[in-house]
């Protein structure tokens, strides 16, 4: 009888596929928590547990009271395990809209719920045969990828105050590398409950308005950090430089909601990032270093805006001139590890790997596009 949890635990360990799942206690904010998963990542000051149902959850080595491996085999939740776990997050009453790449939770309208639902599909066959045209190789996400649309903005918010605090009031929607939902509400909006007889024509031709293009591009720019993350194009809790995630999630943004045969927009001129990176380059200081290697220069709101266009613009500029370097840059950034933190100056040096030592250089040929092209 001794020799049964040895024998069991060398399956989990020998199956590639099957690692064994660990058992973590922690405490955070008085609270004890226990979780079962995966530990993907280990540093000295913590470690990154995947847990079945898709989250992960860094951990700092400090919170941690008890860890201990088991000899059951890791494995992620089934759809309908998945589908049980988000409902249990949602308002009561919430339903799930089912496609081939997504799950859908919603507590607004069905057709509401389908038309984010097509949406999403239709991004994802872009992304997936626009990476496939230029020769990268990206994987299938591991589960369904999961977007929660509530009825309205106070219920958003609501729920998004736990992840994004008091920011959760003034966006229309986020993407969560804890949860790896993406997370929304129903923008139609409207008095009372009319939307609710809205059909999905109305829907497409309401979002059609260009007073919503912004926030349309919000909820695709959100839907593609997910699917960079899920697809192998980067791992979450990676040390992968913001401007360049902000950047590809731009890159794809450009919403097509005319089209349903496919996803049009990408790679498109971004009318706003273009404006304002052509505003922001009259002042002339050079950007592309501190564009590189700092990210809180993205984060901080005097600084945000400009950035972003830049990192934009940077992105534009590489992927319609070096295509070749930029994939190769991608594949480079695709793996790195979680918590695998690189020393000072070595992304500005992997950076200059791909596309040559003369940053100054490369930024005056970025201006110079940029200046070309019309908003
Ligand atoms: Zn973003």
């Amino acid at each position: 009888m001794r020799f049964v949890p040895i024998l069991v635990a060398s399956i989990c360990l020998l199956a590639a596929s099957a690692a064994c799942a660990d058992e973590i206690t922690f405490e955070r904010d008085g609270q004890q928590i226990n979780l079962s998963g995966q530990v993907i990542a280990t540093h000295e000051a913590g470690i990154v547990l995947h847990t079945p149902d898709g989250k992960m959850w860094p951990i700092q080595q400090d919170e941690i009271t008890n860890r201990k491996r088991t000899t059951d085999p890791f494995r992620l939740q089934t759809k309908q395990e998945l589908i049980e776990t988000v409902l249990s997050e949602m308002p009561p009453g919430s339903q799930v809209y089912e496609t081939a790449h997504y799950l859908v939770a919603y507590n607004t309208s069905r057709p509401y719920a389908q038309w984010v639902a097509g949406m999403l599909e239709r991004l994802h066959r872009g992304f997936t045969s626009y990476w496939s045209q230029r020769g990268v190789t990206i994987h299938e996400p591991k589960q369904p990828l999961v977007a929660l649309v509530f009825d309205n903005q106070d219920n958003f918010a609501n729920y998004a105050q736990a992840e994004l605090g008091d920011a959760a009031k003034s966006v229309i929607g986020f993407y969560s590398m804890h949860t790896n939902y993406v997370v929304m509400f129903d923008l139609t909006g409207g008095a009372g409950d009319s939307r609710r007889n809205l059909g999905i024509r109305d829907i497409q031709r309401f979002m059609s308005r260009p007073d919503f293009q912004w926030s349309l591009a919000t909820i695709v720019h959100e839907a593609t950090h997910q699917l960079a993350f899920n697809s192998g194009v980067q791992q979450r809790f990676a040390d992968v430089p913001l401007w360049f995630s902000e950047g590809l999630a731009i890159y794809f943004e450009t919403p097509d909601v005319s089209s349903s045969r496919g996803w049009r927009g990408i790679g498109q001129i971004s009318k706003p990032r273009l404006g304002q990176f052509q505003k922001a380059a009259r002042g002339g200081q050079p950007f592309l270093p501190d564009l590189l290697s700092n990210d809180d220069s993205l984060r901080k709101a005097a600084t945000a805006l400009d950035r972003y266009s830049q990192a934009w613009a940077v992105t534009y500029f590489l992927q319609k001139r070096m295509p070749d370097e930029y994939d190769a840059y991608l594949t480079e950034l695709s793996q790195i590890a979680p918590l695998n933190d690189p020393p000072e100056g070595a992304r500005i040096k992997m950076f200059q790997k791909h596309f040559g030592a003369d940053l100054l250089q490369l930024e005056s040929e970025v201006r110079e596009m940029m200046s070309g092209l019309r908003p």
